[in-house]
């Protein structure tokens, strides 16, 4: 059973909910990050350890499913979770963490590692497992032991991995200030980032304000290297260079240890933490040539700290990428189409590197070019004048790709040995020290969401209610034709598309499209644009058709969500071919000026708007359309305002915690939207319209018969229970046929006779109407009879 060991608000459990606790209640896995350390038995807490220390005071525990189970090749140990009585409640969680971290200072005082999950705790859910053992003792509580430790754990440094800034003993021999030290750059940037087993892996104890490791640097019996919290050493035996030399700077130690010099230690973990050495150079003023920093591999070309800056600059907005084959400038720019919702919403656009060039053709840039090395390694300089664009080509830090890749999913996918620009990352965050990726966090969607007030948002009803204004226009307009139980189920159809739309990009994003239909001004523009909003520049709002171009393709490649408003297509059949094949096919080709042609999966999903009565070309046994007529309601200008101040203080963030709420997640995984496509009064309206053939004999049904005009208007009506014969011979039927398609725009449709028959044939080879065909020996020529 999983249990949590805590009280909570509305019975939500979760940290902040926390209302109460009388039990401590943590886990303890005997693993960790440095795998190397915690494969060693002496640092473990057993079940075995733990009863003898706390064999005094109450408590519980229970096995986790994984302990004594060999993991990984690793070797089995105890994993389990306890549970300590307090006697009393606990009911601040401040109070309630403090406490954890005075039992974590009980058990692992006299080690290097945190022997306490720490992110474990009464507030968290505590997994069950089949198999588990539990076992109790008797006794008093816990509370009065941590409350007697609580000075000495105050005396003790805060954090085993962090926090090193309290120094403890100065080293007598040590001339650099520690104050100093911890502002240098060395501390700042890469000592710090590590815990001090990176540098020091023999560490084993913690005793006085220090910590104790076997000496490396010389053949140590017994822990003879002093180590200080924030990675400073001396080793106390007389003839060790860890004598000799001690320093506040761990990465002296690593020079000694590995035979390098400090330098080549600082530049590889400057490769490892993804780092720019010139930084260094820059900030200590190292530099061999005063006032300047190498910019290329081989070090030949220097340029002033000023002009390093505005290369970095120039990474912010540009990047070197192959795409099929040809090597240009990725440009992160807003574009002269450039859609609504300002910054953040910029797109990336593929500049060839003449034009890169060409734009800082004009910025000259006075560097420094090396002109000989003489035999004692003394270097002269001469003054080169070169372009920015040039310099920045030529410079090895330039930011650079291996290729472009759009893969719409929340996790990344592992390019292996290759440099990938993800188009659904975040290229505003990519920095050097994230390789150029992007922050996770920053990834997909979500960045166009202000999280602070999502964060505000702990549950679907107040979601709902944040957005309540765009639920109802999208319930009260969009399905405003209906009531009831149709209604509800165009309401859901519609939320489901939309909650797909948003999580479903990849193989799963569905090809069905939504139609809106209705006279303007009836909110169609509003329900998309601030659905829009949502997927930032991955939603493109289409307005003109002369976008169905070469170049329009190019901005398709990164898009989600594609809002085709009525002037695109009104009237126009290729337009609405060029769409109908966007939406459905599996990839299409891109074709930029000065690069190859290129293929990309098409991940876009479509909604139309059109204010006719005619949007789609739809043929009857299509299922990509999920035409809605919309309720053609005027809205006030008072209303859109409404709705649009409700969306931007928090409907937005509502909204998007609705959709992606489990309880619509959960219902979309398996839907079908072309199986559940609902009805619609416009769906049935657009297939009457697309084939002229079908509207006539819906007429012929909807009538019981067909017109004749033998006696002026009339109808003829047909027979409800013997069988309906009609051939083409039945001069009568095709006089409708044609009358209907003169009345119904059709005329180029109504030929003769055999193109009545033959249009009766199609709808019966797919599957609308079906007829029983035979041939009618009585008539001349033979003709087709067709039998209902
Ligand atoms: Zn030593």
């Amino acid at each position: 059973m999983d249990v949590a060991g805590a009280e909570f608000k509305n019975n939500y459990r979760g940290k902040q909910n926390f209302l109460r606790s009388d039990a401590l209640v943590f886990d303890v896995d005997n693993d960790g990050h440095d795998q190397d350390q915690w494969n060693d038995e002496g640092n473990w807490l057993t079940i075995e350890d733990f009863k003898l220390k706390f064999t005094d005071y109450e408590w519980m525990i229970a096995t986790s499913l994984n302990h004594q189970k060999e993991k990984n090749g690793r070797m089995p140990r105890d994993k389990f979770h306890v549970f300590m009585a307090l006697g009393s409640f606990v009911e601040d969680i401040g109070e309630y963490g403090k406490l954890l971290d005075l039992m974590q200072f009980v058990v692992s005082k006299d080690f290097h590692l945190n022997r306490i999950d720490s992110a474990v705790g009464g507030y968290s859910q505590i997994y069950g497992n089949q198999e588990t053992q539990v076992f109790y003792n008797a006794g008093e509580s816990i509370l009065h032991l941590l409350d007697s430790v609580r000075d000495d754990y105050q005396q003790q440094p805060r954090d085993k991995s962090q926090d090193r800034n309290i120094i403890w003993q100065q080293n007598g021999s040590d001339s650099i200030d520690i104050s100093e030290f911890l502002g240098s750059w060395d501390y700042k940037n890469i000592i710090s980032q590590y815990d001090l087993t990176e540098f020091y892996p023999t560490v084993v104890t913690h005793s006085n304000g220090y910590w104790m490791a076997k000496c490396e640097l010389h053949d140590d019996q017994n822990p003879s290297l002093m180590i200080y919290d924030n990675g400073g050493f001396k080793c106390l035996s007389n003839q060790c260079q860890g004598n000799e030399h001690p320093s506040w700077s761990a990465l002296d130690y690593v020079a000694l240890k590995q035979n390098k010099s400090k330098t080549e230690v600082r530049k590889e973990y400057c490769d490892r933490l993804n780092l720019d050495y010139n930084e260094y150079i820059i900030e200590t003023n190292s530099s061999d040539l005063e006032g300047y920093v190498p910019i290329t591999n081989l070090g030949h070309i220097m340029v002033t700290f000023e002009d390093y800056y505005r290369l970095k600059e120039l990474n912010q907005n540009h990047a070197i990428c192959t795409i099929e084959g040809d090597v240009c400038v990725l440009l992160y720019t807003k574009a002269s189409y450039h859609q609504e919702f300002g910054e953040g919403y910029k797109t990336i656009l593929f500049q060839s590197r003449s034009d890169f060039r060409e734009k800082f053709s004009n910025d000259f840039v006075q560097c420094k070019s090396l002109a000989n090395t003489a035999d004692d390694g003394s270097k002269t300089w001469s003054i080169k004048i070169q372009t920015l664009g040039k310099l920045w080509l030529e410079w090895d830090q330039r930011r650079e790709y291996d290729r472009a890749h759009f893969h719409p999913a929340d996790e990344r996918l592992v390019y292996k040995g290759e440099r990938v620009w993800d188009y659904f990352d975040d290229w505003s965050s990519a920095s050097e020290k994230n390789n150029w990726l992007g922050e996770d966090d920053s990834r997909g969607l979500i960045r166009f969401i202000d999280r602070q007030k999502l964060g505000q948002i702990t549950s679907n009803a107040q979601a709902e209610d944040a957005c309540r204004l765009y639920l109802n226009h999208i319930s009260n307009i969009l399905c405003g034709n209906y009531q009831g139980e149709k209604k509800r189920q165009l309401f859901e159809y519609i939320l489901y598309w939309m909650a797909s739309a948003l999580t479903k990009h990849l193989n799963n994003r569905t090809t069905v499209g939504l139609v809106l239909q209705s006279g303007q001004g009836s909110g169609k523009g509003l329900f998309s644009t601030f659905f829009g909003q949502l997927f930032g520049h991955y939603f493109y709002h289409l307005t003109d058709n002369s976008r169905l171009t070469q170049q329009f393709n190019m901005q398709m490649k990164d898009r989600l969500l594609v809002f085709a408003d009525e002037s695109v297509f009104a009237g126009d059949k290729r337009a609405v071919g060029t769409l109908k094949t966007m939406q459905t096919e599996n990839t299409f080709t891109i074709e930029p000026k000065g690069v190859n042609a290129f293929v990309v999966n098409n991940h876009r999903r479509f909604i139309y708007s059109s204010n006719e009565s005619w949007v789609i070309n739809k043929d009857a046994d299509d299922r990509r359309y999920q035409v809605i007529d919309v309720k053609n309601k005027k809205m006030t200008r008072g209303e859109y305002k409404r709705i649009e101040q409700q969306w931007n203080d928090g409907g937005k963030e509502g909204f998007y915690y609705f959709l992606k709420s489990d309880k619509i997640q959960d219902v979309i995984q398996d839907f079908d939207f072309e199986a559940n496509m609902i009805s619609t009064k416009a769906g049935l309206e657009q297939i009457k319209q697309s084939d002229p053939i079908i509207g006539w004999f819906y007429e012929i049904l909807d009538n019981g018969g067909h017109y004749t005009w033998d006696l002026g208007r009339s109808i003829c009506e047909w027979g409800m229970h013997e069988g309906n014969h009609f051939s083409t011979d039945k001069d009568a039927i095709h006089q409708s046929y044609v009358k209907y398609m003169e009345t119904h725009g059709g005329t180029t449709w109504a030929k003769g006779k055999s193109q009545l028959s033959n249009r009766l044939s199609r709808l019966h080879e797919d599957g609308i109407i079906f007829f029983k065909k035979s041939r009618d020996p009585k008539t001349e020529g033979n003709p087709t009879v067709w039998s209902f």
